[in-house]
């Protein structure tokens, strides 16, 4: 196919990892087979068609089975991913369904599974949250292999590519980024997708260019198209002209050398100029993450988001399946800290298998700790493979949505008969670890002193802290532009909490988004913050910002600041005052 004519396109999507490339296109088709022929199979022939099914089933999965075993040294830990295709191949919803619906039907096995996926999809998509609305292409990729069986249609191969391209895809599984060979794969991008999905977590684990989410790439650009991709902004060119290539490639050369300077810096310690250390760790999800947390000079992990872990099965996991995980964060990390935060549930994040109930109001139902106090079974698994952990490493614990007193007791007692059990049992853990409060809500501000007295640390959630002090849904796009962290009611709260946390000489840490955006910085330190944690991609940037910085400097701007009314002035004000290193560091947005 001929170029599309050489006009610049500027199209804008989700930066899913940062980075510059630019490199031809090669379009990748992901929906494999198009046109699905329909037909009716004679009421004698339907087990035929049902076995016909089946069999493409079987050579899909062994199919998927040779790819996970070939899969290099370093994408070992996605297999897990592929693991649970493998399980959605017999999973009732997609597998059992299909075969009813060629019984009851007595239609082809191709119209079938097309009918049924067309179904899960539009059930998954009416689903209010984002995680669970991304795996229903987890259901796609599965079908798209089992469809290929059965109609013959050829697959991509992206193990083939023989030249240095950018994918361009409607979607990619992650069997297929895990195809990605570095030396070919410029970078990606797609129609579908968030922060969340599969493929933006590889693309970050790859550490290679990714906008995703661009809703009509495919349509628009053709094979060979050249195109610039901007993972730093979520933006794609499609054939730039002279004058923006020539921009793109400064760009490139420019970010490149700055990634590599400020992420060398950043195996060093954060020391501001008049010499005080703050802790700068990385936040994750998953435990392949811990290495962008290493790799980008990270102090520890400050939030391990555990109920990721949870998502994507269709049961529980066990102690043995947590402990294991948990255990190759904490060896990597060590003597680093690790903190794991105890599973924090439904709110957004619900789980097939732990629903309430459709709660009207999930946000401020049966979620978090609330969720685990009243399913103790659920709550113990996990406790006893955290405390297991940590006998082979630097561990903390930390309970989220923590409002008073008595459920922070409760969490401990639990915690504590963990450990009991693990004693009596004669089982290797260790039962001295810090215990953290996620501060996240604004009944556990007002109560800081009392809380501090049941705690080692605090750590301050403010993507929720926000959201609940703010009144402000947090995934609501019609209220996002109230959603400030600078916002004077937020600052005010963070400087109660580490006042209050300083005084019973306690831990303060910060974990929310807040603590990643380097505008931030001078005011968290001058707050009294002492450890932070954040996106992996974000520490070299925060780093070097605290470098930059004296803390009886960012202290006094705190006073200057403290008595303003409103977002917009302190923002002003920050950007006024510390323009010099915000504008040394490219990757940061001015707005
Ligand atoms: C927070 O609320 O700030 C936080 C870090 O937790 P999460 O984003 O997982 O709710
Ligand atoms: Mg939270």
């Amino acid at each position: 196919m001929l170029p599309t004519e050489a006009k610049e396109i500027e199209l804008r999507g989700i930066g899913a990892s940062p980075g510059i490339c630019i490199g031809k296109a090669y379009l990748v088709d992901r929906e494999g087979v198009k046109v699905v022929p329909k037909y009716f199979v004679n009421p004698d022939r339907t087990a035929n068609e049902i076995n016909r099914f089946k069999k493409a089933v079987i050579e899909a999965k062994d199919d998927l089975r040779q790819i996970i075993s070939g899969m290099p040294e370093d994408l070992q830990h996605q297999t897990n991913i592929l693991e649970t295709h493998l399980l959605l191949f017999d999973d009732k919803m997609l597998f059992g369904r299909t075969v009813d619906f060629i019984q009851n039907d007595k239609v082809n096995a191709e119209w079938a599974l097309k009918t049924v996926v067309g179904q899960i999809k539009s059930m998954f998509q009416s689903m209010e949250d984002q995680y669970l609305k991304e795996r229903v292409s987890d259901i796609i990729h599965v079908s798209d292999r089992i469809m290929h069986y059965l109609t013959g249609a050829d697959t991509i191969k992206i193990s083939d590519i023989d030249k240095r391209v950018i994918l361009v895809a409607r979607d990619l599984s992650p069997a297929d980024t895990s195809q990605i060979q570095l030396e070919r794969i410029k970078g990606f991008l797609t129609d579908v997708g968030g922060k969340t999905s599969h493929t933006g977590i590889i693309a970050r684990t790859l550490d290679i260019p990714a906008v995703l989410g661009l809703v009509n790439a495919t349509a628009l650009i053709r094979n060979d198209d050249i195109l610039i991709v901007d993972g730093n902004d979520g933006v794609v060119i499609i054939n730039p002209d002279d004058k923006t290539l020539v921009e793109y490639e400064e760009r490139q050369v420019r970010y490149q050398a700055y990634r590599s300077r400020i992420t060398r810096e950043s195996h060093l310690p954060a020391r501001t100029a008049d010499g005080h250390i703050v802790r700068v760790q990385g936040n994750i999800e998953l435990p392949e993450e811990v290495v962008s947390v290493i790799d980008n000079g990270g102090d520890g992990i400050g939030l391990y988001r555990s109920e990721f872990q949870y998502m994507n099965r269709t049961d529980f996991p066990s102690e043995f399946e947590l402990f294991d995980k948990y255990r190759d964060v904490v060896e990597v990390m060590a003597p680093n800290p690790v903190t794991i935060r105890t599973l924090d549930i439904n709110g957004d994040k619900a789980l097939s298998y732990a629903n309430n109930g459709n709660e009207v109001n999930p946000v401020l139902g049966l979620r978090a700790i609330r969720y685990c106090l009243q399913n103790p079974e659920v709550f113990r698994t996990q406790l006893r493979a955290i405390l297991r952990a940590a006998a082979f490493g630097n561990v903390r614990i930390l309970f989220p949505m923590i409002t008073g007193c008595a459920e922070l007791a409760e969490a401990r007692r639990c915690l504590e008969e963990a450990a009991e059990s693990l004693s009596a049992e004669g089982v290797e853990h260790n039962p001295d670890i810090e215990i953290g409060v996620m501060i996240e809500v604004p009944s556990a501000v007002i109560i800081a002193d009392q809380l501090a007295e049941l705690c080692d640390f605090f750590s301050i959630g403010t993507n929720d802290l926000i959201q609940y002090t703010l009144a402000i849904d947090r995934s609501n796009r019609n209220v996002a532009y109230l959603y400030d962290p600078l916002n004077p009611a937020i600052i005010r709260m963070v400087k109660h909490v580490a006042n209050v946390a300083h005084r019973k000489k306690i831990g303060i840490a910060m974990c929310g988004e807040m603590a990643g955006d380097p505008i931030h910085v001078p005011i968290l330190l001058g707050l009294g913050i002492t450890e932070w944690s954040m996106n992996p991609h974000a520490i070299p940037v925060v780093k070097r910002m605290v470098r930059g910085l004296s803390t009886i400097d960012a202290q006094k701007f705190v006073k200057e600041i403290i008595d303003l009314t409103s977002a917009e002035e302190i923002n002003r004000l920050a950007r006024e005052r510390f323009s010099v290193h915000i504008n040394s560091g490219l990757v940061i947005k001015q707005e």
